[in-house]
């Protein structure tokens, strides 16, 4: 078992309180402005028309891996993305932070997916899909449930997996928009998020299973700051 030494964590000692202290290069998550994530209130959201949002997402191979606190799952072709506002935005990875980061009307979803775009000049896109837990109807994880607690256990631990990210997210598309941060350090700004407003379920045995990896993964929610957010329907 390999250990590498990860400065922040969520405990209280390295936890997202201490962030900005750790180092220089955190001091942004206790000066910023614009830091994420953040509570949407639906009520203070401004409305826009129908999103023009193309998904090209479809089947592919990915290595999954330990990288700090949380397991992330790299796509080995560049073809995944999406096109938001005339750009697009290439996949570069995802993971998911249990329980979920942002808040819907103060209402905290058991895990929220984060999947992280960006464009070859660095511009980054992160898409947000939360899940709730229901045994009813699930995503298609094939063996991704088993494979977090095993790959986060020991980072030099890698599997490799073939999924469709389709899968993670609603048939509807609607979403909110704003402009933040990454939510783990450093928590650089600039970030577009794209939240999808409908969550798919998974269930109870899954969902077990990713929490023995990434249980308690969550940054508090931030202020706004004045920050506008969109959404788009
Ligand atoms: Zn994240």
């Amino acid at each position: 078992m390999t250990k590498e030494k990860v400065l922040w964590g969520y405990d209280e000692k390295t936890g997202p309180e201490m962030w900005g202290h750790i180092c220089s290069d955190f001091e942004i998550a206790h000066t910023g402005k614009a830091q994420s994530p953040v509570n949407i209130e639906q009520a203070d959201v401004v409305k826009l028309k129908p999103s023009t949002m193309k998904f090209y997402y479809k089947e592919t191979d990915y290595t999954i891996r330990r990288i700090e606190q949380s397991v992330h799952v790299f796509p080995h072709d560049k073809e995944q993305g999406l096109r938001f506002n005339g750009e697009y935005y290439p996949l570069v990875s995802f993971h998911a932070h249990i329980p979920a980061e942002h808040l819907l009307d103060g209402y905290i979803y058991p895990i929220e997916w984060h999947f992280v775009h960006e464009k070859p000049d660095g511009t980054t896109l992160v898409m947000s899909a939360w899940m709730e837990i229901d045994n009813t109807n699930n995503v298609e994880f094939k063996d991704l449930p088993t494979y977090f607690p095993e790959v986060f256990a020991d980072f030099e631990t890698e599997r490799e997996i073939t999924l469709d990210v389709n899968e993670f997210m609603p048939e509807e598309r609607v979403f909110y928009t704003y402009q933040g941060s990454r939510t783990t350090p450093p928590t650089v700004e600039g970030v577009t998020w794209i939240v999808l407003k409908n969550a798919k379920t998974l269930g109870q045995e899954d969902f077990t299973e990713f929490e023995k990896a990434i249980g308690n993964t969550s940054r508090p929610v931030q202020d706004l700051n004045g920050r506008e957010i969109t959404f788009y329907n």
